[in-house]
């Protein structure tokens, strides 16, 4: 156990996560623990909140990176932060154990927890998967994938090679989920309006893939608007395999196989895999003394105070937002559990706040989490997408605008919203932004080839040099 960082000797909210609901946990508690002679302190590997449902307009262009995440030092100025992850906790002791990037661990006491380290990308053990395929979960990857396709596209075009040209320009998306088809339909505005821009290539050059292993994609929306969406895709040329699964992605040949008869359904190269299939509780949640269901989530009450599997609560034990599996008192949710989203996620986060400042401090009433859905809105791309906001079915432009406009209103920080509001009004003025920004993964070349270093090969160049 390293030395402990010098942290407040104050009686402690700890914050495990400083996502969507974490931010608004401490956003809701911060002035008034401090004001009562306490300290919230927000533990997270990273700096920053990402909005993940802009995610799929980063990965279009229409989002500048920096503008979908919130840094919390900037507007959480009553907080503690600490940038590490927390690899244990011990409620018996009320010590959670906290690992920084160097490895190191050490120790923070607290009076009460709040658990809020959401979920992670589910997987399954594809051969070659983890080599060829990139999430979209974490705003690096929204940037990555994004830079990824205008790079392909531009080397495709001086590429003389048919299989290899071929291969840079085919876009798989795994899993039809509101995710995946969100972002195979910005995928696909954004590969043609580059491709378009380059006379060496033509629209018929691309392939774009989604691979769905149900016989339906969307069971956010009702099955007759699915249809619509998948009908929509094709017109778009976007090839949409339904009952298909990915078998193998090894050396980037992407094997398909029949889900209905387990039968061989194809195969080919593709030099860009996005997995999008579903999301699994924050493995943190078993390194807990936490009650966890079987889908590994922690168990709370509907007042969001942690279960003490036994039908009470575990006295100064919170938790909210995808790692928990919070129960949904209007009866519409899954398994009787609210699904995992960010309608959900903040809303709760509030209602945490609001019960943990009462339980803790007697201010105000301790009142059970219940939120009816507001339905669903998916933007395929610039005036496209489909929803069903307060159950109404709507598609097209007017479900795009209720996509942005309800997005924009959810991001968290006026001065955020701001900052996207005013990139969709350049964006309306200048048009959509296909620059690239090259070598991310290796700045220090320039600088390497002038000192006379040797330039360190990038993803692509590395797999042909093992291939010759
Ligand atoms: C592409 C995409 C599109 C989406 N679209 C929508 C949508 O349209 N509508 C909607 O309602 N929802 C949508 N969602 C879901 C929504 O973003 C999540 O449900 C929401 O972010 C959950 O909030 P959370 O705070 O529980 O988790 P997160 O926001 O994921 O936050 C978890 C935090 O915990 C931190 N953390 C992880 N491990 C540790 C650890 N060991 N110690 C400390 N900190 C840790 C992480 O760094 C992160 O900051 C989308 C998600 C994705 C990926």
């Amino acid at each position: 156990m390293a030395l402990t960082p010098q942290l407040s000797p104050k009686p402690r909210v700890l914050i495990v996560g400083g996502g969507y609901a974490g931010l608004y946990v401490a956003k809701n508690l911060e002035k008034q623990v401090k004001a009562r002679g306490g300290v919230v302190t927000i533990v997270d590997p990273l700096p920053y909140m990402t909005y993940q449902p802009f995610l799929p307009e980063v990965v279009g262009g229409h989002i500048e990176p920096r503008h979908a995440v919130v840094d919390r030092r900037t507007h959480l100025k009553a907080s503690e932060h600490v940038i590490g992850k927390v690899v244990k906790v011990e409620h018996a002791r009320k010590t959670a154990t906290v690992q920084t990037e160097d490895g190191s661990e050490f120790e923070i006491p607290y009076q009460d927890i709040v658990m809020t380290a959401g979920a992670t990308t589910r997987t399954f053990p594809i051969p070659g998967l983890a080599e060829a395929g990139i999430g979209l979960k974490a705003i690096e990857e929204a940037e990555a994938l994004r830079n990824q396709i205008l790079e392909r596209i531009e080397a495709a075009s001086t590429m003389t090679d048919v299989e290899e040209k071929r291969r840079a320009l085919t876009f798989v998306v795994v899993g039809g989920g509101f995710a995946g088809i969100e972002t195979i339909a910005e995928m696909e505005d954004i590969i043609r309006a580059t491709i378009a821009k380059n006379p060496r290539l033509a629209q018929s050059d691309a392939r774009i893939v989604l691979v769905e292993a149900m016989g339906r994609i969307m069971p956010e929306v009702s099955e007759d608007q699915a249809l619509g969406v998948v009908d929509h895709l094709k017109t778009r040329g976007i090839e949409v395999l339904l009952n298909t699964s990915l078998s193998s992605a090894e050396d980037n040949l992407m094997k398909l196989i029949n889900m209905q008869d387990k039968s061989d359904a194809g195969e080919f190269y593709a030099d860009t895999l996005v997995w999008t299939a579903g999301v699994a509780a924050n493995g943190v949640a078993k390194k807990t003394d936490f009650p966890v269901e079987e889908r590994g989530r922690i168990e709370v009450t509907p007042t969001l105070q942690v279960s003490d599997g036994d039908g009470g609560v575990l006295e100064g034990a919170w938790g909210c937002g995808d790692v928990c599996a919070v129960p949904d008192l209007t009866g519409a949710g899954p398994g009787g559990f609210c699904v995992p989203n960010a309608q959900h996620a903040g809303r709760q986060a509030k209602r945490l706040a609001a019960n943990l400042l009462a339980v803790r401090f007697g201010a105000g009433p301790v009142e059970e989490y219940v939120h009816k859905s507001l339905g669903a809105v998916a933007g395929f791309g610039v005036g496209k997408g489909v929803g069903n906001p307060l159950g109404v079915k709507i598609s097209g432009l007017p479900a795009w605008l209720a996509h942005r406009g309800y997005h924009v209103m959810a991001m968290p920080m006026f001065e955020r919203k701001a900052r996207i509001f005013t990139g969709w009004l350049n964006e309306l003025v200048w048009g959509r932004d296909t620059t690239a920004v090259e070598n991310l993964d290796r700045p220090h070349n320039a600088f390497l080839e002038a000192a006379g270093g040797t330039p360190q090969v990038g993803r692509f160049e590395s797999k042909k040099a093992l291939a010759k």
